[in-house]
């Protein structure tokens, strides 16, 4: 039976620790700032961003949002992020994707100030992530590094097996796990022999937004298992892309959905906010 990942007490840990950080920041005199951007009425980002202000309040984070109609023109959104790249009280600056189809994202992500960018999507922290001297990571990929960390178990070494590779995802989480000594593996939907490669993996991380895809012969005994799929089942009930009743006896170490990797991806927001609040006020610690 597989040791379960508690992704809300890893993350309430690490957030104890943030809010410690926050107090004494604030008394040397530094506020983290977080401005949190929402364009149009999608309810889920409406969630997302509420989620988010939520985590802010209760760091002791200074958060602003800042909402604009879905008609809002790509250079009614630059102008706004301009103005927030020029503020000094703002350290973080987010824009919650997806945008209405008349702004390109790529245009709205390069236009954001890279020590801004707490999502770490500019093709500079994303090159950054590459070279293996970032400042930011993306929050997902951090979680789910720091859920391993949690378990103890040594990455050096091992074989890593990432299922997805979206800029926002699997690409960076195979970065990370290579700069962490493993030896990675992508695999995406043109992957052959899937389950054959699956199998060899000491730890599986699966990003691919398909309900229980991943199922007990395609994880080798003991292997670590991080779900960070978020999809419904055939009830409607929220589910990941791992088959947890039939993974849980084979795995060794194995997250749930929800709270595994989903609590963590907010406080990684936190914490690149109070990293950029740091290099932004010249108190690197
Ligand atoms: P995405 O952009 O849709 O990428 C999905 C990836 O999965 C693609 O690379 C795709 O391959 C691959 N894939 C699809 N079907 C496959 C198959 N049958 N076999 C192998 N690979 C397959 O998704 P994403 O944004 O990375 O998100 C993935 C999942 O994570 C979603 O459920 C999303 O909701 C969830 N998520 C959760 C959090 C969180 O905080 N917990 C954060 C972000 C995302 P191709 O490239 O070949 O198409």
């Amino acid at each position: 039976m597989a040791v379960i990942i508690d992704g809300k007490a890893v993350s309430a840990r690490l957030r104890r620790e943030m809010t410690a950080e926050v107090a004494a920041l604030k008394e040397a005199g530094l506020v983290p700032g977080l401005a949190v951007v929402l364009v149009g009425e999608d309810p889920a980002s409406q969630v997302y961003v509420r989620n988010k202000m939520r985590a802010c309040e209760e760091l002791g984070i200074r958060s602003r949002d800042y909402r604009l109609p879905g008609d809002t023109t790509e250079e009614a959104l630059l102008d706004l992020i301009g103005e927030l790249n020029r503020r000094e009280d703002v350290h973080g600056i987010l824009v919650q994707l997806p945008l209405p189809k008349q702004i390109r994202e790529e245009a709205v992500i390069a236009a954001i100030a890279p020590e801004k960018d707490v999502d770490a999507f500019h093709a500079r922290n994303v090159g950054k992530i590459v070279q293996g001297s970032y400042d930011f990571l993306p929050c997902t990929p951090a979680g789910v590094l720091e859920l391993i960390r949690s378990t103890g178990v040594s990455v050096t070494g091992k074989e890593c097996v990432v299922i997805g590779r979206s800029n926002i995802v699997g690409k960076p989480m195979a970065m990370l796990m290579l700069h962490e000594n493993a030896t990675v593996t992508i695999c995406h939907s043109r992957t052959q022999n899937l389950p054959q490669v699956t199998r060899r993996a000491d730890i599986l991380i699966v990003a691919i937004g398909k309900a229980k895809f991943v199922t007990a012969d395609m994880v080798k005994p003991g292997a670590v298992v991080i779900d960070v799929g978020m999809d419904r089942d055939e009830n409607g009930k929220l589910c990941g892309d791992v088959d947890f009743a039939s993974v849980e006896p084979v795995a060794g170490y194995l997250t749930p959905v929800p709270g595994g990797v989903g609590p963590m991806t907010i406080t990684m927001l936190m914490r690149n906010t109070i990293t950029a609040a740091k290099l932004l006020g010249g108190r690197r610690g």
